[in-house]
């Protein structure tokens, strides 16, 4: 299979476009079948492993930098309740990857003529930049020129070259309009900043922080129902920023304003200040933040002081709640499950593949045994004898307690039939 290098800042959808044109493959599915094949996934269904996973071993990366440099994911995921204890790009939420990894984050494919012109001066083949797929953005901000798009519904997969001679232009003037626009800057910068962040925010911890400055600066903090009537008479945030965003910009990006009046409220938009379930876009939490905050740096640190505030005791990790189980147990799979009752089958097994074998209802030869061996470091004929246990009898415990080890071993010899395959 030939591996194509990523461009840096290049759209995770432009490296796969070029994974399919570069190995000659007719479509998509032909693409993924390949590149699974290449990584020894036998099998492959999206649910076993991402496409978006795929390609960061195509292109030699680890998962999360992938994602984190080639992908939108960041930005999209940027305020959320759903695991946001996970890093952009983490294995432990392959479903979302699966689901949405590669997800497009505006409806047309935005390139710059410029950029692409460049490209062909000096590189192999030219690519979507992931910058001109953010919303909002629709000037390159290296050329200073207006972005052209196109509709295609397959524009990824081709070249953005194959693009060049009929390309739809954003209306220069009408850039040059945009592009003075302080509000849209500000806008674009924090857009920026939180496509830069590793982690999550809760929508609670951006709630909060936005509010604070809203207060300071007069805005309404409260929904219907419960407001005082001092908290009435402030300026509605939706308000604020119909006055001082370019009415064409605001509509095009968010369509709810096409038809607000002034005093109107809008429950995505105004409600990003009260609301704590997630019911509105992270472009709209970016707009809010855009009147509240000068630049993208200033609001990402002042999430990031809020979230620190907000932060919980960490959760125990699984192995060791299970630890604990085990010991409170007294090692007894018996007394294990009756405790967990319906879920006993699964976390049995989880125990075994933890190393922490069943020591049996009355577990004390096997305890005595298991203390002379791995406390008292005797060897396992000195421990027999001293627990009065048969040899095979600890000889099985010890093989069991290193189950993590045999499946580690397995998977290092796996992995090492991978390599020589590469290899040859
Ligand atoms: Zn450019």
């Amino acid at each position: 299979m030939i591996r194509p290098q990523p461009h840096p800042g290049e759209i995770d959808r432009s490296y796969f476009g070029a994974v399919r044109r570069m190995n000659g493959l007719p479509d998509d599915d032909s693409t993924v079948a390949l590149m699974a094949e290449w990584a020894g996934v036998p099998k492959w269904s999206p649910k076993t492993v991402s496409v978006i996973e795929l390609l960061s071993q195509v292109a030699g990366v680890s998962l999360e930098s992938f994602v984190q440099q080639h992908s939108t994911l960041a930005f999209r995921r940027a305020i959320t309740s759903r695991r946001p204890d996970v890093e952009h790009g983490s294995i432990d939420n392959r479903s979302l990857l699966s689901s949405s990894g590669m997800r497009r984050a505006r409806s047309a494919a935005y390139f710059c003529v410029d950029c692409i012109h460049a490209d062909q001066a000096e590189l192999i083949r030219s690519s979507w930049r992931r910058e001109h797929q953010m919303p909002g953005l629709y000037w390159c901000s290296k050329h200073r020129v207006g972005l052209s798009f196109t509709d295609a519904e397959d524009a990824f997969a081709r070249s953005p070259s194959e693009f060049l001679d009929s390309p739809a232009v954003v209306d220069e003037k009408w850039v040059a309009g945009i592009r003075g626009s302080e509000p849209v800057l500000r806008y674009l910068d924090i857009c920026d900043g939180l496509l830069d962040t590793t982690m999550p925010f809760t929508v609670a911890v951006v709630r909060d922080a936005l509010r604070k400055r809203a207060r300071i600066a007069g805005i309404r903090c409260t929904g219907r129902g419960q407001n005082s009537r001092r908290e009435r008479n402030r300026e509605l945030v939706s308000d604020r920023i119909q006055t001082l965003f370019p009415k064409a910009w605001l509509d095009l990006e968010f369509p709810v304003f096409v038809s607000k009046c002034a005093g109107q409220m809008l429950q995505s938009i105004d409600g990003v200040l009260w609301s704590g379930k997630e019911a509105s876009s992270v472009g709209a939490y970016a707009l809010v933040a855009s009147v509240l905050f000068r630049t993208g740096d200033e609001a990402v640190t002042a999430f990031m002081a809020q979230k620190s505030m907000h932060r919980v005791a960490p959760q125990e990790p699984t192995s060791h709640r299970l630890r604990r189980l085990y010991v409170e147990g007294l090692g007894s799979y018996e007394a294990i499950g009756r405790k967990a009752g319906a879920a006993s089958a699964a976390l049995l097994r989880t125990l075994a593949d933890l190393g922490l074998p069943d020591l049996g209802r009355e577990p004390d030869g096997l305890l005595i045994a298991a203390k002379q061996f791995y406390v008292h470091g005797r060897s396992i004929r000195e421990s027999a004898a001293v627990a009065g246990i048969s040899h095979t009898a600890i000889e099985t415990l010890v093989r069991e307690a290193g189950l993590g080890l045999r499946t580690a071993v397995l998977e290092i010899e796996e992995r090492l039939r991978q390599l020589s395959s590469m290899v040859s």
